[in-house]
């Protein structure tokens, strides 16, 4: 037995499921998974000392590779004096002012530990703000593990929504409504039934969490006026996209302005970081300025702000990551696509920057009914071939790839041609 797999059974006897988070234990595509002692550049070391090409990097975090030396120095630096303070610190107003100064949306912004209290607080906010009870989310969208969150659509636009977990009150899921992605005239219709009773949208401007699925021309827009109209604050939940399609998040790439945006990942340079914000109306409402309760013993955190700032000052200062990222994206992107034209395999995939998703299905993917017409046993048999091919990739059909700077040419070659050899095995 290797090492994975002891750590593995033991993990099982003592953490539900042998994971701190359930994607990591590797059910949607079978098999078990390995444990990773070290990560470095493009590559996780895994216990067993078998070196991985990385696509998940982290999740998204690591858009500069892993163990970057600038990130590395930067939390050393922080470290010397101290790793917790429990008071404001310089290093706060910092990140306050460098988020603030990149993303224009942004006026105001409080800093958290994760992208799930991003989400959370976000919606409480608006609903402190707007005094109304509801909240409209889409289908196959992902906001982290709040409550409110995890609530499947009713049937219909007067049908409430049912938890989706154990635990989640009814309570709570009457205050969700659910409706597809990518449909305006359903998220009028739902509006309009909940007249003044809608407190925020919230949406993944890109998707990310069904497998990348972009947003219809005009749908964003559309999104927006809506909400005008209506007196609903908008929030674009930008913890995957923000920093990764552009310094301005999908924001800035679909020139449409959110009343409040959600952060996390990049933000944090590979720490626990998260962060909302927006216009300065709306988080003045924010406590201890305004009524609405958010608070945190680590938020703001030193080393983890050191962290942050060390990866958004370099993606700052750069000329080029966005255009040298899709630019690699693409080439895996025609790279996949050749490699499956060539075994007449029927396939769709999605891309925008890095951000690029196949699909198993011939279907065109616009929402979470058409990413859920993919084949995932088969998608279950790609994964495991590519990790036979020495390529991780994320282990569901429902995300995107991570693409990072330190993904060179040689390294595309090399993914390109795992991915030949898995297609030409399971096709
Ligand atoms: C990952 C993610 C979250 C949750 O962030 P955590 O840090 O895992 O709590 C929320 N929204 C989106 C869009 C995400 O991709």
């Amino acid at each position: 037995m290797n090492q994975s797999h002891e750590l593995f059974e033991r993990a099982k006897k003592i953490i539900p499921g042998g994971v701190n988070s359930p994607v990591r234990a590797f059910r949607s595509v079978g098999g078990t998974p390995f444990f990773t002692k070290k990560a470095s550049g493009s590559y996780l070391t895994t216990v067993d000392d078998k070196k991985l090409l990385d696509y998940v990097c982290t999740w998204g975090p690591a858009i500069h590779g892993h163990d970057h030396p600038v990130i590395r120095e930067a939390i050393s630096k922080a470290l010397q004096n101290g790793t917790s303070f429990g008071t404001p610190g310089p290093d706060e107003v910092e990140m306050a002012e460098l988020l603030v100064d990149i993303v224009p949306s942004v006026e105001k912004v409080r800093m958290c530990n994760s992208g799930t209290e991003a989400t959370m607080s976000a919606i409480r906010l608006a609903r402190g703000y707007t005094g109304r009870d509801k909240i409209v989310k889409f289908e196959g969208c992902y906001h982290g593990h709040g409550d409110s969150f995890l609530i499947a659509a009713g049937s219909g636009v007067m049908t409430l929504g049912e938890p989706n977990s154990p635990g989640v009150t009814r309570g709570v899921a009457k205050d969700t409504l659910t409706v597809p992605f990518n449909d305006l005239e359903r998220l009028e219709e739902v509006i309009n039934a909940n007249k003044d009773q809608v407190a925020a949208i919230i949406v993944e401007p890109v998707a990310g969490n069904m497998g990348c699925t972009l947003p219809a021309e005009g749908y964003l827009q559309g999104m927006r006026e809506l909400c005008d109209a209506n007196g609903i604050v908008l929030i674009f939940d930008e913890v995957m996209t923000g920093f990764r399609l552009s310094k301005a998040g999908a924001q800035g790439v679909y020139d449409v302005k959110p009343d409040l945006t959600t952060l996390g990942k990049i933000i944090g340079g590979g720490m626990p970081v998260g962060a909302y914000g927006g216009k300065k109306e709306i988080m003045d409402y924010v406590s201890p300025q305004g009524p609405v309760y958010q608070a945190g013993t680590l938020s703001g955190n030193p080393v983890a702000m050191a962290a942050g700032m060390a990866m958004l000052t370099q993606i700052n200062e750069s000329e080029s990551i966005y255009t040298d990222l899709a630019n690699t994206t693409e080439a895996i992107e025609k790279g996949f696509q050749a490699n499956l034209d060539e075994l007449g395999l029927g396939y769709t995939m999605n891309r925008i920057g890095s951000m690029v998703s196949l699909f198993f299905t011939d279907q065109k993917v616009i929402d979470f009914d058409t990413a859920k017409s993919s084949n995932t046993e088969k998608f279950g048999l790609y994964f495991r071939e590519m990790l036979n091919n020495g390529v991780y990739l994320p282990p569901s059909q429902f995300e995107t790839l991570f693409i990072s700077t330190s993904i060179t040419e040689d390294l595309v070659g090399r993914i390109v041609e795992a991915n030949r050899t898995a297609l030409k095995k399971i096709h």
